[in-house]
C-alpha cells in the first residue's frame, strides 16, 4: 500500500508535532487499542459543564492515528459533548466514504478523510475518537476497535 496520498502536509505536520500531547491529572480519561496496526492511545478530557474545556491525549501508533488524536483535540475544546458526538459521527461517515467530507463542520479533518481508500486505515484514524467519545460519555473505560 503506497500511502503518500494520505500523508498530506497537515498530517505529517500534526504527526510530527503533536498538539495537545500529554495527560490532564484529574480528568476524564480512556484508552484505545487497535490490534491491526498496534497503535494505543490514551485520552484526557477535562470538562466544563457541558463543554470540553481541555483535551489531551498521549500513544504512540502510526502516523494517522498520531495526526488524528492531535487534531481532534484541538476540533474538540470548547465543543458540548453533544457538539463532539455531533462531529464523531460526521467524522466517521466521511473516513468510512458514506458521504462526501463536509469541510464546513470538519474543518482541517478533511485532510484525513483521504483514508476512505484503505479501509484497515480507518480504524487508524478512528481510534482517538472512540477513546474521546468513552472518556465523555463513561471516564476510565478502554476501548477497542476490533
Ligand atoms: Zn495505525
Amino acid at each position: 500500500m503506497d500511502l503518500r496520498d494520505l500523508y498530506q502536509e497537515v498530517i505529517l505536520d500534526h504527526n510530527k508535532k503533536p498538539r495537545n500531547f500529554g495527560e490532564i491529572e484529574g480528568a476524564a480519561k480512556a484508552a484505545g487499542h487497535n490490534p491491526m496496526c498496534g497503535d494505543r492511545v490514551s485520552v484526557f478530557v477535562r470538562m466544563d459543564g457541558e463543554q470540553v474545556a481541555e483535551a489531551k491525549f498521549v500513544g504512540n501508533g502510526c502516523a494517522i492515528s498520531k495526526a488524528s488524536a492531535s487534531m481532534m483535540t484541538e476540533a474538540v475544546t470548547g465543543q458540548t459533548s453533544a457538539d463532539v458526538h455531533a462531529l464523531f459521527a460526521a467524522f466517521q461517515d466521511a473516513v468510512t466514504g458514506k458521504v462526501e467530507p463536509d469541510e464546513d463542520q470538519l474543518g482541517k479533518l478533511v485532510a484525513l478523510t483521504g483514508v476512505k481508500e484503505y479501509p484497515s486505515r480507518v480504524k487508524c484514524a478512528m481510534l482517538a475518537w472512540h477513546a474521546m467519545l468513552a472518556a465523555i460519555d463513561n471516564a476510565g473505560a478502554t476501548v477497542s476497535t476490533e
